[in-house]
C-alpha cells in the first residue's frame, strides 16, 4: 500500500449531441464487477492522470493543471468510448478513429504524439469544468478528480470498450437520478449530485448549480449516500490497517434517524458527527443507536454521541455485544436474530436483525429486504480484510454467517463497516468464502509437509501479507486450525499442530 494521497483524475459527463435542453441525456456507463475499487458502480468515464497528459497543449487555457486535467479527460474519453473531442478532426472517418484508438492503445503512439501526428488540438472551449471531488480518506484508493461536462461531437456514438467499464447507455438525467431514487444503481455522491443537476435541465446558471456545493471544491466528502436514506459518515478510528475510518450509518426516514456505529474515540469526529446528525435531527426524531459488534471501533463514540444529544437514545446490541460492554455502554435493548428494527415515517424501512457471529460472538447484520440493502458490519468490508481472532472469532461460525448472507433472496447492495459500499454482494462474498477455503487447502497441505507451528505456517502460506502484518496472519491461521481441529482434520500436541490423515492433500470441494 503506497499511502493514501489523493492522485489527479479527470472524468467526462457526455452530453448527447444537441440534446433537449430541458431533459439533456447524459452517458453514463457502469463500472465492470470484476474492478476492485466501485465495482459495479454507475459512474462517468473517466481514470487517472498519465504523466504526459501535461505534454499536451490545450488552446484557450492558462492554466497548466486545469490543460492537463483537460487533455486527461479527452483521452480517457477516447479510450474508454472511442470518442474524441478534438479540433481538426471533423473529418475523420469512424475506422480512422478506430485506428487512432488503436495507436494508443497498442503503445505505438503516445497521447500527445497522437495528437501532434495528426495535427489535432484540444480546446478547453469544449470542456466546461464543473468541481473537483477528492475521494474521502476511508478508502484505500483516493482520487482527486476534476469533472468536465462536455457535448458528444455530431456523428460520434460512444461505444464501451470492453475492459473496467461493463456497459453503457444515453440515459435522460431525471431517469437517471429516479434510477438511483429507486435503488436500482449504486453511485458515488459527484455522479448523484451531477445527475441531481442536470435533471433540472441545461440552465443558464448549470455551472453555478453544479458548482453550488463545497464538495465541488474540493471540500472532504463527508455525507456519502451509496444508496436513498442510507447515509455513510466515516470517521476516523484507530482501526486496523489498511483501513482508517470505520463507517458510521445514519439511517433516516421523514420522521426518524437510526445510528449505527458511532464509533469514534476521537472528540473531532464526535463533533463532527455530532453536527451533522443535528442537521437529520432538526425534522426527525432519533430512533435508536445499533452496534453491530463490541470492537472498541464501532463502540468508542456512544457516550460522547448520547451526552451531546441531551437525553439518551436507546442502545441496541446483541446480548453477546451487550456483555463484554457492560461496565462502559448501556445497552436499553437486546437484539436476537429475526428481530425487527423499525423507523417510522416515509419510506417506512424495516430492518432484519441477523447473528453472524465469527468475526465476534456478538456480531449482527440488519437487512433491508425491501431494497436488498444489507448492512454487513466487519464480516464483509469495502477495504482491506475481516481479521478472525480467537477465541472471540471463529472461522468455521464465520464462514456459516457468510453462507447465511449469501442465501438471502435479493440482495443488491451491502453497507460494510470500512471502505466504500459493496455494489455486487454476492460476487464479494463468493469471493470471500473461496479466499478462506484456498488459505485453509493452504495451511493444510503445509501440516502434510510437516510445517507445525502457526509462525512457520504464516512464513510459508502469506507470501502476500508483509511481515508486519504476520502477528495478525498468526491469529487468522489459529483461527484455520481450530476449524480444522474441530472437523478431525488436524490436532495439536503443545505449540505443534499435526495433520490427522497425512498424505491427504486435499480439503472436500466446498459445494456453495
Ligand atoms: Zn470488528
Amino acid at each position: 500500500m503506497t499511502g493514501n494521497s489523493p492522485k489527479d483524475a479527470a472524468a467526462v459527463i457526455l452530453l448527447k449531441h444537441s440534446t433537449n435542453t430541458e431533459a439533456p441525456e447524459v452517458f453514463w456507463v457502469c463500472r465492470s464487477e470484476k474492478l476492485a475499487f466501485l465495482g459495479g458502480f454507475h459512474a462517468f468515464p473517466g481514470g487517472q492522470m498519465d504523466a504526459s497528459d501535461a505534454d499536451v497543449p490545450v488552446e484557450h487555457c492558462v492554466d497548466s493543471e486545469a490543460a492537463a486535467a483537460i487533455s486527461c479527460a479527452a483521452r480517457e474519453l477516447f479510450e474508454e468510448l472511442g470518442v474524441l473531442v478534438v479540433r481538426g478532426g471533423e473529418l475523420l472517418t469512424k475506422g480512422q478513429r478506430l485506428s487512432l484508438l488503436d495507436d494508443l492503445e497498442s503503445g505505438r503512439m503516445t497521447w500527445p504524439r497522437l495528437l501532434e501526428h495528426y495535427e489535432l488540438r484540444l480546446d478547453a472551449n469544449d470542456f466546461s469544468f464543473v468541481g473537483r471531488w477528492v475521494t474521502p480518506p476511508f478508502s484505500a484508493r483516493r482520487f482527486d478528480t476534476w469533472f468536465f461536462v462536455v457535448h458528444c461531437p455530431s456523428r460520434q456514438e460512444p461505444q464501451v470498450i470492453p475492459g473496467e467499464l461493463e456497459s453503457g447507455e444515453w440515459i435522460s438525467a431525471a431517469e437517471a437520478y429516479e434510477r438511483w431514487k429507486r435503488g436500482e444503481v449504486v453511485a458515488v455522491p459527484p455522479t448523484v449530485h451531477a445527475i441531481r443537476t442536470l435533471s433540472k435541465g441545461l440552465t443558464d446558471d448549470l455551472i453555478e448549480r453544479f458548482l453550488s456545493v463545497p464538495e465541488a471544491s474540493r471540500q472532504i466528502v463527508r455525507r456519502i449516500e451509496f444508496r436513498p436514506n442510507y447515509i455513510c459518515f466515516p470517521l476516523r478510528t484507530p482501526t486496523k490497517p489498511p483501513a482508517t475510518h470505520t463507517n458510521c450509518y445514519l439511517i433516516y426516514t421523514s420522521e426518524e434517524v437510526l445510528v449505527v456505529d458511532p464509533g469514534s474515540p476521537y472528540e473531532d469526529e464526535q463533533q463532527a458527527l455530532a453536527e451533522f446528525v443535528d442537521q437529520l435531527l432538526a425534522e426527525r426524531r432519533i430512533s435508536e443507536i445499533v452496534l453491530t459488534h463490541m470492537h472498541p471501533d464501532h463502540v468508542a463514540g456512544v457516550d460522547a454521541f448520547q451526552r451531546h444529544l441531551g437525553s439518551r437514545a436507546l442502545v441496541s446490541a446483541h446480548r453477546m455485544t451487550a456483555a463484554p460492554l457492560s461496565k462502559t455502554i448501556q445497552v436499553d435493548r437486546l437484539l436476537e436474530d429475526s428481530d425487527v428494527v423499525r423507523l417510522r415515517g416515509s419510506p417506512e424501512i424495516s430492518l432484519t436483525v441477523m447473528h453472524t457471529p465469527g468475526h465476534a460472538r456478538g456480531h449482527i447484520c440488519l437487512y433491508d429486504q425491501g431494497t436488498g440493502t444489507l448492512l454487513s458490519g466487519d464480516n464483509v468490508v469495502g477495504l482491506g480484510s475481516v481479521l478472525i481472532d480467537p477465541p472471540e472469532g471463529d472461522m468455521s461460525v464465520y464462514l456459516d454467517s457468510l453462507r447465511r448472507m449469501r442465501s438471502l433472496p435479493n440482495l443488491s447492495l451491502m453497507l460494510g463497516g470500512h471502505g466504500p459500499a459493496i455494489a455486487r454482494p454476492y460476487r464479494k462474498i463468493d469471493e470471500y468464502i473461496a479466499h478462506r477455503l484456498e488459505r485453509e487447502g493452504a495451511i493444510l497441505s503445509a501440516l502434510q509437509d510437516g510445517v507445525g507451528t502457526t509462525a512457520e505456517i504464516v512464513a510459508r502460506v502469506y507470501t502476500d501479507v508483509s511481515p508486519k502484518a504476520h502477528p495478525m496472519a498468526e491469529r487468522a491461521v489459529l483461527a484455520h486450525l481450530e476449524k480444522l481441529e474441530a472437523e478431525g482434520l488436524a490436532h495439536r500436541e503443545c505449540e505443534t499442530w499435526l495433520p490427522v490423515t497425512p498424505g491427504r492433500t486435499k480439503l472436500p470441494v466446498d459445494v456453495l
